[in-house]
């Protein structure tokens, strides 16, 4: 396997995960440029800017050391698009919605650099229909990255291949995520939000909708599926928070798009109680309401 060294990673959105992936990256002192869209008003970079001082704020916050802030360079796709060309990496973590990410891949593809790998931090969309829009030069260097959430806690990565990567990049990114990064992989199959979620979700909804059926409240479903069952973190609803309502609710669409003859996975519809929450704006802890903290 030829050297692959990583010497900057391109991170594009600096939400939830794309935050959170960037500074677990300059935790182990590999730069970072984090991209966002050009905010509306305000400064152009102002949704990087405030994804890091959000880092900050976090409690443990996620930055090792307040210094590590300064190895993440602040960008937006409008101007800085030249800066991927230092890249060796880029991993996309862009809201889970196929056609802006396939968007933002045909505005990139020009400023790939023609060693670097690209990858999607996608929770479940299809990795093969992704690289469909990149150019033949980048698809033999695509594939699926899937961190969790939070990525300074969660210990699981998944890399997922298309047809048309090629396996040493795999290879590469395996040990990159492994030894500088300090993560585990499992190799997943590029199916419908492949092995973690394609449980864990349907194992959520389950709950959600039980939790419905039986007028079972937030705390007490927390309480049973949180440390009563070996969960020390959070119950399902917390959990639901951390993710982001919005971005649970487009995987659960993953599901029932693309699993409609499933017997298992087709029973689940999206829990009521999540669409509400998703129309009034309560996206979980990013929105600041959720299930806790109601709006
Ligand atoms: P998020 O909603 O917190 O952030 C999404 C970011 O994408 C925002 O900063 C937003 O400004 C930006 N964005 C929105 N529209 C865009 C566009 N058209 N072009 C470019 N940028 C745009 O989302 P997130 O939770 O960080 O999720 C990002 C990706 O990671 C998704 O694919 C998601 O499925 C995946 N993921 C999420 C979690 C989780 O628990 N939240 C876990 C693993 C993977």
């Amino acid at each position: 396997m030829s050297r692959f060294q990583v010497r900057k990673v391109a991170v594009l959105g600096a939400g939830v995960m794309g935050a959170q992936i960037a500074a677990h990256l300059v935790n182990v002192k590999v730069p970072v440029v984090l991209f966002d869209l050009p905010a509306k008003e305000g400064p152009k970079n102002g949704i990087v800017t405030k994804a890091v001082e959000g880092l900050k704020k976090l409690k443990p916050a996620p930055l090792g050391v307040p210094e590590n802030a300064a190895l993440i360079q602040q960008a937006n796709y409008e101007e800085h698009l030249e800066l991927l060309k230092d890249c060796d990496l880029i991993i996309e973590a862009i809201a889970e919605r196929m056609d802006w990410k396939l968007d933002l891949y045909t505005k990139i593809a020009p400023f790939v650099a023609p060693h670097a790998i690209v990858a999607s931090n996608t929770s479940g969309l299809s990795i093969t229909k992704l690289s469909e829009v990149l150019p033949e030069s980048i698809k033999p260097r695509f594939c699926g990255i899937h961190f969790f959430n939070p990525p300074r806690y969660m210990y699981l990565v998944e890399l997922i291949n298309t047809p048309t990567t090629r396996p040493e990049v795999i290879d590469q990114l395996e040990s990159f995520v492994t030894s500088a990064v300090g993560k585990g992989v499992v190799r997943a199959n590029d199916t419908p939000n492949f092995v973690a979620n394609r449980v864990g979700i349907a194992g959520m909804m389950a709950t959600m909708i039980e939790a419905e059926k039986f007028g079972l409240s937030v705390d007490v479903v927390d309480d049973l599926t949180g440390k009563k069952l070996g969960r020390a973190s959070s119950g399902t609803f917390r959990t639901a928070d951390v993710v982001g309502l919005d971005t649970m609710a487009h995987v659960v669409k993953t599901m029932q798009d693309n699993l409609k003859d499933d017997p298992f996975y087709s029973t689940y519809a999206t829990p009521k109680v999540l669409a509400g929450l998703i129309e009034k704006g309560a996206l979980g802890q990013k929105a600041g309401a959720g299930f806790y903290k109601k709006v």
